[in-house]
C-alpha cells in the first residue's frame, strides 16, 4: 500500500456541517420566537450568513477572538434589523455553540468509507476549529472511534493551510510525507496547504464545482476513495 496515514479533514468532509448548522439555528430561531424580529428564518439566515463568512476570516487574520466572533455573528441581524438585542443574541450564540456539535448528520457514505479503511490505514483528523467543540462532533456523531490522532488547529496554534499545521502533523506521526494522504473539501485549507507543504492530497469536490487548479486526485463522492486507497 502506497500510504500509512490518513489525515482527514472533518467539517464538511466527513461531518454535514451545512446541514448540522442550519437544523441549528432553524430550532433555536423557532424556540427563540425570532419571527417577532425577523419576517422568517430565510431573511434571518441571509443576514447571519453574510456577516458570518466575513467575520471567520477577520478571525483567522487575528483581528477579532473567538467569543467576539461567536457573539457578533448572532447579534448582526438583529443590528442591521434596527433591533438593540444583545441579551437574545447571547444567548443565540452560546446555545448554537453547545448545541450543533450534538447534531449527527454526516456526509453521504462516510461510516462505509471509514469501515473500509480503518482494518488498512492509520487514520487522523485534521481539522479548524475549536478542541471542545470538535470534539464533541467525533464522539457524538460516533466518528471519533475510527481515529487515532486528532489534530485541532486551536490547539496547533495556526490553521490549516498553514504549512505549519502540516508540518506539525507529520513530525507528530513520526511519519515521512510520501507515507501521508490528505482529503479535505476546501480547496484554500485542505487542498492548497497539502501541495505547499508536499503531501499527496484528495480535493473532495462536493458541489462539483468547476475550478482550473491542479490536483493530484479529485473525488465527488467519499465512496470514490476505494479506487484510491484499495
Ligand atoms: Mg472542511
Amino acid at each position: 500500500m502506497k500510504y500509512k496515514h490518513i489525515l482527514f479533514d472533518l467539517d464538511h468532509t466527513l461531518w454535514d456541517f451545512q446541514t448540522n448548522s442550519l437544523l441549528t439555528l432553524q430550532e433555536l430561531f423557532d424556540e427563540l420566537d425570532l419571527k417577532r424580529f425577523f419576517k422568517d428564518f430565510d431573511t434571518f439566515y441571509s443576514l447571519y450568513e453574510d456577516n458570518n463568512l466575513h467575520l471567520w476570516a477577520d478571525y483567522r487574520k487575528g483581528l477579532i477572538s473567538k467569543k467576539d466572533l461567536n457573539f457578533q455573528r448572532f447579534n448582526y441581524p438583529f443590528q442591521v434589523s434596527g433591533y438593540e438585542e444583545p441579551e437574545l443574541a447571547q444567548k443565540f450564540a452560546t446555545e448554537f455553540v453547545r448545541r450543533s456539535p450534538l447534531k449527527k448528520e454526516l456526509m453521504p457514505g462516510a461510516v462505509e468509507i471509514l469501515e473500509y479503511l480503518k482494518p488498512k490505514y492509520h487514520l487522523h483528523i485534521i481539522t479548524n476549529g475549536f478542541k471542545e467543540v470538535q470534539d464533541v462532533k467525533l464522539e457524538v456523531s460516533g466518528l471519533g472511534k475510527y481515529f487515532e490522532r486528532i489534530f485541532i488547529s486551536e490547539l496547533i496554534g495556526v490553521q490549516k493551510p498553514d504549512v505549519y499545521f502540516f508540518e506539525y502533523t507529520v513530525r507528530s506521526l513520526n511519519a515521512s510525507k510520501k507515507d501521508c494522504l490528505v482529503i479535505g473539501d476546501s480547496f484554500e485549507a485542505d487542498i492548497l496547504g497539502a501541495k505547499n507543504y508536499g503531501l499527496d492530497h484528495v480535493y473532495y469536490n462536493v458541489n462539483g464545482e468547476k475550478h482550473e487548479e491542479e490536483v493530484m486526485y479529485e473525488i465527488h463522492s467519499l465512496e470514490e476513495l476505494k479506487k484510491i486507497l484499495k
